[in-house]
């Protein structure tokens, strides 16, 4: 029994499947989760002591890669100063200079301790803004647990089965619109029919938890279009695309502006730490300066602040996202070749350093339903295959892949020789 197979059972008795988050568990791929002892750069490194090239990069946040060592020392230096205060520091100032500076539209940030937190809280303020209950959401995008935006998400949702969970009362879930992601046209029906009771859309302007889907033409500019014509937000999700498609994630990518923006994970730099974002006369109907309530004990948290503000001073190097896109880009093509050449059909979506293979026929893959008609068993094999390569891809065939700084051209050719093993084995 491996030391993984042994941990997975101990933890298995006190916590729910032996994971804090279902996705961690591989029940899409089968098998037992790896059990991380530590990680530096480009690498994880489990309890059996192997090592992996990570493509998970703690899904998203580790864009520097993991353990980067400026990143540790700002993070060890200010925990001696004390971890939490629940009172005003001159940190958390700066992030919020720092993203208001950076980000188009981003007049005031609150910051929360999750993503889930960022989406929730954004959501309130925009139905307590606009006084209007419906919100508009696309199917197989993933904005966290709460329960106005769990219905029909993506990312674990998809792959535990449970697009709707149960617990999420019917009353929410009814004023909950899904919509298909990349289908303009199903949004202006929607907005022509209730356009006058929608508060929101939240949109993740590169779909991030259904594999990688980046927005088709006219799609993100048809939701601003149909929000202005109504009198409704619009929510970029960048939780996940933030500093990842571009520094100024999708919109600054895209061109597209939010009402609010919601982020986490980058500007955490691996800590807790999520943010929601915008129009300042949005934004100032937030408690305490309005009457729409929000909070969080550990919200703008000191050691969280400076790891964040280390992430943001090295991801604004000049060159840093040429690097993670040409790497991105060598990685993608790499492995489409090796599949071309060993006769498996494969797809590839790219958007910055974020990344996804689908296994299909299709030429091009660009909403829901073409990537639940992938094959998910050629998939998990794939998967596996990899893992014993010392490739380490997300447990499930609904994620996107990131790319670190950390990852040199010898870890990526190294990946590309382990997929042409892998696919050689694939029938
Ligand atoms: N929004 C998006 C786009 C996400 O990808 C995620 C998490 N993957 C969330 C929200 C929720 O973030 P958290 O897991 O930190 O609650």
């Amino acid at each position: 029994m491996s030391k993984s197979e042994q941990l997975f059972a101990e933890a298995r008795q006190v916590i729910p499947g032996g994971v804090n988050s279902p996705v961690r568990a591989f029940r899409a791929v089968g098998g037992t989760p790896l059990f991380i002892e530590r990680a530096e750069g480009a690498y994880l490194y489990d309890v059996d002591e192997k090592r992996y090239i990570d493509y998970v990069q703690s899904w998203g946040p580790m864009i520097l890669g993991h353990a980067q060592p400026e990143v540790i020392d700002a993070v060890t230096e200010q925990v001696q100063s004390g971890l939490s205060f629940g009172a005003p520091t001159e940190l958390e100032t700066e992030l919020a200079e720092e993203l208001c500076r950076l980000w188009p539209n981003m007049d005031l940030v609150r910051f929360v301790s999750s993503g889930t937190e960022a989406t929730m809280s954004a959501i309130r303020l925009a139905r307590g803004y606009t006084g209007r209950d419906k919100i508009v959401k696309f199917e197989g995008c993933y904005h966290g647990h709460s329960d106005s935006l769990l219905v029909k998400a993506g990312s674990g949702a998809l792959t535990m089965g449970v697009p709707s969970s149960p617990g999420v009362p019917a009353a929410l879930a009814d004023h909950t619109i899904t919509l298909s992601y990349n289908d303009a046209e199903g949004v202006r029906r929607c907005f022509d029919e209730i356009g006058d009771q929608i508060a929101c859309i939240i949109v993740e302007p590169v779909a991030g938890n259904m594999n990688c889907i980046p927005p088709v033409p006219g799609f993100l500019e048809t939701l601003r279009e149909v929000c202005d014509q109504h009198g409704a937000l619009l929510i970029l999700d960048e939780v996940m695309s933030g500093f990842r498609v571009s520094l100024t994630g999708a919109q600054g990518h895209y061109g597209i502006e939010a009402d609010l923006t919601t982020l986490g994970k980058v500007i955490g730099g691996g800590m807790p730490v999520g943010a929601f974002g915008g129009k300042r006369e949005i934004m100032e109907q937030i408690a305490p300066l309005g009457p729409i309530y929000q909070a969080g004990t550990l919200a703008g948290n000191p050691v969280a602040s400076v790891a964040g503000l280390e992430t943001l001073r090295q991801v604004q190097e000049p060159g840093l996202y040429d690097q993670l896109s040409a790497r991105t880009e060598r990685l993608v093509e790499g492995v489409l070749a090796a599949a071309k050449e060993a006769g498996i059909p494969l797809t590839a979506n790219r958007a910055g350093s974020m990344f996804g293979f689908f296994f299909t026929e299709e030429p091009q893959v660009s909403n829901y339903q073409q990537v639940m008609a992938c094959d998910t068993d050629r998939f998990n094999r794939f998967f596996h295959g990899m893992l014993e390569q010392g490739v380490y891809l997300a447990p499930a065939s609904y994620e996107a892949g990131f790319m670190s700084a950390a990852h040199s051209e010898a870890d990526i050719e190294e990946t590309i020789e382990a997929a042409k093993k892998v696919f050689a084995t694939l029938d």
